[in-house]
């Protein structure tokens, strides 16, 4: 009897010795917000956990790969993501929000007005609609406040058949630095109007489209004038990112991170000044 006590104590203080490394990992405070560009392969999925401790996740990248990355930002005992902002419906983005959705509680879901189909995203909606995730679709200007940050819509088009110029496009500040997140929408005419009146001088944008020919230019890089650019990429047969994009970045001493030889990206800030971390 006394022998199993024993084993008993032994296995509780051992138990407890093996969660301290993990408390204390978990319970750091986060000094100022942080925003991680997962290396997820060819797509995109952005994680930002806010200064107050707010989760939210921008995409979730084309398979299952999300999970891991996830998990080591989040406790596993806590499974809460207080939003999920759904770009576009394609699938390198989103495949890989099916099992978040299924193994997270999601607070809110934000969609695209998008009527794409695929069947890719009508497993998602179902899952969605399964849990009764709370979901809505957002309008330009209209301003997201969660945590102390502040993510404005400035771009959704749900006039065309092409979900890449109809996805969203969100400045976040945060930190007092502002980001632009830019999913797959490239500026073309289509989108490039808005810029001169509604963005301004930004600190790093998520260059769009994995990097594409068309995704940024100089009238754009001119407008904007950011510091950093991330290019959230993997192995393809597309030719991303393209050669002359990483010339103009290049050409414009904007310094360049991505995620295929990068790794994970984190920006963080201390004392104001940005702090890019990378995890291969
Ligand atoms: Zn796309």
């Amino acid at each position: 009897m006394m022998k199993n006590i024993n084993i008993r104590l032994k296995l509780s203080v051992i138990i407890f010795i093996s969660i301290i490394p993990w408390i204390m990992l978990f319970s750091l405070p986060v000094l100022d917000g942080q925003i991680w560009f997962f290396s997820v392969g060819e797509g995109d999925a952005i994680y930002i956990q806010t200064r107050q401790g707010n989760r939210i996740l921008i995409d979730g990248g084309p398979d299952n790969t999300i999970l891991s990355k996830l998990s080591s930002r989040i406790p596993w005992w806590d499974k809460h993501i207080d939003l999920v902002i759904v770009t576009h419906y394609h699938e390198d983005h989103i495949a890989g929000l099916i099992q978040v959705l299924e193994q997270y509680q999601v607070g809110r879901i934000i969609l695209p007005q998008s009527d794409y189909q695929s069947p890719v995203r009508d497993v998602m909606l179902g899952f969605i609609d399964k849990k009764q995730i709370s979901n809505t679709t957002y309008e330009k200007q209209d301003l997201i406040k969660s945590g102390g940050a502040e993510l404005r819509c400035l771009w959704q088009e749900s006039n065309t058949t092409d979900p890449n110029e109809g996805a969203y496009i969100f400045l976040l500040n945060m930190n007092q630095f502002k980001y632009l997140l830019t999913s797959d929408v490239e500026f073309t005419n289509f989108s490039q109007k808005m810029l001169t009146s509604e963005i301004g001088d930004i600190d790093l944008i998520k260059v769009p489209h994995q990097g594409s020919k068309n995704s940024l230019n100089q009238i754009v890089l001119d407008t904007i004038k950011p510091e950093l650019a991330i290019i959230s990429v993997g192995k393809n047969n597309y030719g991303h990112p393209n050669q002359d994009m990483i010339d103009l970045l290049g050409k414009n001493n904007i310094l360049v991170y991505r995620t295929d030889k990068d790794g994970d990206i984190m920006i963080n800030t201390i004392n104001m000044i940005q702090r890019v971390s990378k995890y291969k």
